[in-house]
């Protein structure tokens, strides 16, 4: 029945409206209930009885019981009022006649009672549940009078309904209809901001994009933000997920053309001479290890993004793996005519996996050596600093520019000017993959560097001492 937004805070307000109302009501009612001002012309009989009838009795009662006995019958016989005498141990010695019906209080300690000096009239039920005001007066040391009237019921019933029930039902009705409007309101203020999620969201099914404006109250604008983020999000994956198909498909398509034509040259017999067949056999050889080295390096970082890749974690002694990289590049870097060097900060164990590390530290030297000029300069160093170390491949190469430098670990991104033919030529993956190694071991990986003067690589990773055995290392 409540189906919609506007019912449903329609319906949550007039039922709040109704018990409002019905707190009120009885409120009213038991506020005028306690209320002396109704009950004062009861009051007031009561009073004057208990006054003129103690007066009266007070000048005989010590002097003659049968005077006292007859004043009592001659006052008490006519009126509402019905009047008790009690001796001090709260006994009734005289009582209205033809008042069977009536139970009197019964009070053990009249006197009191009878000392309040406000002279206030208390409340009874009887045993017929019928509810008494009454009043205990001292006649003399000895007697008591207790009047009594029964509480008067119907004006209370008659002011409630004839004063009060109508304007509050009447206050009530229109309550709901302003409270009608008001959810309604309420309703498009708060449905309005969702239903422009709901139009962006079959939007992102069909792949369109759409940023949602932020309105609404506080909950459902963050839904909306969270919402925009979201689709930010997925829009960013979804062009970086076509990004990487033209990527691979160029990559892929380079080499293949050329080893295509070149074997297409060698079968149909354009390439025939010695001198001739041997370069085409080159092209086909770098290309073909080309391919091979993409093919390999996607493997690795499909793994790698998927997190199927295992580590075999182990203590690993830093210095010793970097010093078989200086090792393993030595060769290299004299032909390139550049220097290796190391500067190291103590001896570190790390906990990682040791070959996936030295893939890290080959990428980054490989390219250091690609990038530096000859007579430059490779330094590897390790900086100690609060249980992390940071070990840093600084050259003195090209440099990369600032706009670069956070890119150049994106997939297949090159700097164009770097690019280089022939068999050394990267593919851009090299850094992606040492970031996902890094990251995946919980290390953290950048590059601070300015052009022509050098870049700098840095891994951050936690460390720890290596433990000494026998007072050795
Ligand atoms: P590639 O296979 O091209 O080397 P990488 O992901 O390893 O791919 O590097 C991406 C790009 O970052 C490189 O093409 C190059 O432009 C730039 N780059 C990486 N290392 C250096 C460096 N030491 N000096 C200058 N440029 C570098």
């Amino acid at each position: 029945m409540f189906y919609t937004l506007s019912s449903r805070l329609w319906f949550t307000y007039a039922l709040l409206i109704v018990i409002v109302l019905c707190g009120v009501i009885f409120g009213i009612y038991f506020a005028l209930r306690r209320s002396p001002l109704l009950y004062r012309t009861t009051y007031f009989q009561l009073k004057i009885m208990a006054i003129l009838l103690s007066r009266r009795l007070q000048l005989v009662i010590d002097d003659s019981w049968d005077q006292a006995t007859s004043i009592f019958i001659q006052e008490t016989q006519n009126g509402a009022v019905r009047t008790a005498l009690l001796n001090i141990n709260g006994e009734m010695v005289l009582a209205t006649v033809g008042d069977e019906g009536l139970q009197f209080p019964h009070i053990s300690d009249p006197k009191q009672l009878s000392d309040r000096t406000d002279n206030e009239v208390s409340t009874y039920r009887d045993d017929k549940g019928m509810e008494w005001f009454y009043i205990v007066t001292p006649v003399n040391r000895d007697y008591y009078i207790l009047t009594a009237v029964p509480r008067p019921l119907l004006p209370l019933r008659s002011i409630l309904t004839n004063e009060f029930i109508g304007p509050l039902i009447q206050v009530g009705i229109l309550a709901i209809v302003f409270a009608f409007f008001i959810s309604w309101i309420m309703a498009s203020w708060i449905a309005r901001p969702l239903q422009h999620v709901v139009i962006s969201a079959e939007a992102l099914a069909e792949g369109e994009y759409q940023t949602i404006p932020l309105e609404g109250p506080m909950e459902v604008q963050q839904l909306a933000k969270t919402f925009n983020e979201m689709s930010h999000r997925v829009q960013a994956s979804v062009q970086s997920q076509r990004d990487f198909v033209v990527n691979v498909s160029h990559e892929l398509k380079t080499p293949l053309t050329s080893i295509h034509g070149f074997a297409q040259a060698i079968v149909d017999g354009t390439v025939k001479k010695k001198d001739e067949l041997n370069k085409a056999g080159n092209v086909i050889l770098s290309e073909s290890s080309r391919l091979h080295r993409l093919v390999n390096d996607l493997l690795i970082l499909a793994r790698l993004e998927s997190g199927t890749a295992d580590f075999q974690k182990a203590d690993i002694a830093l210095n010793e793996l970097l010093n078989n990289m200086i090792d393993k590049f030595e060769l290299q870097a004299k032909k390139a005519g550049v220097e290796l060097k190391t500067d190291f900060n103590g001896e570190v164990i790390v906990y990682a996996d040791g070959d996936r590390l030295a893939q890290v530290f080959t990428n980054l030297i490989g390219n250091a050596i690609k990038f530096t000029r000859r007579g430059g300069k490779i330094t590897l160093s390790t900086i100690l600093e609060e249980g992390n170390v940071i070990i840093s491949v600084k050259d003195t190469g090209i440099g990369i520019l600032k706009k670069d430098q956070n890119r150049i670990f994106e997939r297949f991104y090159q700097v164009d000017e770097s690019r280089k033919g022939g068999v050394g030529r990267g593919v851009g993956l090299g850094l992606s993959i040492a970031k996902q190694i890094v990251t995946s071991q919980g290390g953290d990986i950048w590059v601070e560097s300015s052009p022509n003067k050098g870049s700098n690589f840095m891994i951050k990773m936690p460390f720890q001492r290596p433990k000494l055995i026998n007072g050795k290392k």
